[in-house]
């Protein structure tokens, strides 16, 4: 069977029966010990209305079934279960997805992967495993409890590993860090072969890997396109350090100006400015490496709109370098600010990781 895919095959093949994986490469992980479901719900169902809404309430479908799981195993059986029952299946894993990709009404089967949460240290392949339905937050706390160690992940908190992590993620630490795939070991995916059999293989970052294809169209291609993903492992290449040292205390710096007096001119200086100062200042070996932040300028009917910037405290000269920033951002703005604050204390890394104030 020819595995050369390369990425146009594998984004038009499209949904969870399109990855071609050999029979004798198919290396499933260990099952997950099954302590939860498979529970299916239908729309009589008390719980149905509430199961079907993710993030975005704008798109609701409408699945003759939700089929909540709790093991690799289970992914397995209720792929199966819609490949022969001829059912457009999708997965949910955190539910905040932008689009209707997991709402859209020819989607009859809805696999909701949330309890599959666990995140921990897998002794055998030496790197850390996390389930798709864990949440950032979930994963930022586990792994800088448990090992001082973190990933440059986004920063909303409820956002699941399952679709974050397969179109790349990206977060407060990514200019030092790259993305979250930049750190991705492998992954363990549910697919479906040519003869309709569904099953779990293990692609991992390996050159001789047989399904070195089906890693690589995970580092960035995006969830839902190329099977169900049950697993992620994570280690930093080419280090001896298993992932980037969590931060033990971030700098966060917020700058509010109302909407009410801005100007064009303030506004156009604002943008350009911190497009300016990003072109600049983004080379390997920035001294601003650790500096990450977000020109938010949202709708006038919000009243306001807002710099953030985060940068670890730990870096010597963070204040200095916040500040240099901002100086440079607000360069020849006239309005002012209606909030300029700063904040080093009490927020241990991984509430600040995950963007709170
Ligand atoms: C409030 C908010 C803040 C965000 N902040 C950031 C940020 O800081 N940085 C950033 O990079 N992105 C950010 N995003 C984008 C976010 O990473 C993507 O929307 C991501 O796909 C969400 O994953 P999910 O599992 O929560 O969503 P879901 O709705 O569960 O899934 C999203 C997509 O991935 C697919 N998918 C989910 N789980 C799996 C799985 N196990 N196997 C295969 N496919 C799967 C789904 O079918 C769907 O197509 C943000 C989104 C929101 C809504």
């Amino acid at each position: 069977m020819d595995i050369s895919l390369n990425r146009r095959k594998l984004l038009t093949a499209g949904g969870v029966a399109a990855a071609l994986v050999p029979k004798a490469a198919a290396a499933a992980a260990p099952p997950t010990p099954a302590g939860f479901g498979p529970m299916s719900v239908r729309p009589t169902d008390p719980r149905y209305e509430s199961l079907l809404r993710g993030n975005n309430f704008r798109f609701v479908g409408r699945p003759d079934e939700i089929r909540v799981v709790g093991s690799t195993d289970q992914v397995v059986r209720a792929v199966s279960d819609a490949v022969r029952s001829g059912r457009r299946v999708a997965v949910r894993s955190g539910g905040h997805c932008f689009e209707n990709f997991t709402a859209d009404p020819a989607v009859r089967m809805l696999l909701d992967l949330a309890p599959m949460d666990a995140v921990g240290f897998d002794a055998d392949r030496g790197a850390f495993a996390v389930q798709p339905g864990a949440t950032l937050g979930h994963v930022y706390k586990t792994l800088f409890k448990g090992w001082g160690v973190t990933i440059p992940a986004g920063g909303c908190p409820d956002v699941g590993a399952g679709g974050h992590f397969a179109g790349g993620g990206y977060g407060p630490l990514s200019r030092r860090y790259g993305s979250v795939v930049d750190h991705l070991d492998a992954v363990e995916v549910v697919v479906v072969d040519r003869n309709g059999t569904a099953r779990a293989v293990v692609a991992s970052r390996e050159p001789d890997d047989p399904n070195h294809d089906l890693w690589w169209a995970h580092t960035g291609g995006g969830g839902g396109n190329f099977g169900v993903v049950t697993r992620y492992w994570l280690r930093t290449p080419g280090t001896s350090q298993l992932l980037p040292p969590a931060p033990s205390q971030e700098l966060a710096c917020l700058v509010i100006w109302p909407w009410e007096q801005m100007t064009e001119s303030d506004f156009g200086k604002l943008m350009r400015n911190f497009g300016t100062w990003h072109e600049r200042n983004s080379a390997p070996g920035s001294p601003y490496a650790g500096l990450y932040a977000i020109l938010m300028p949202t709708h006038r009917s919000a009243g306001s709109f807002q710099l953030f910037i985060q940068i670890d405290a730990g870096i010597p000269n963070a204040n200095a370098l916040v500040s240099a920033f901002v100086k440079e951002v607000t360069a020849g703005v006239t309005v002012k600010p209606i909030l300029n604050d700063r904040r080093d204390d009490a927020l241990v890394a991984f509430d600040h990781l995950a963007g709170r104030w």
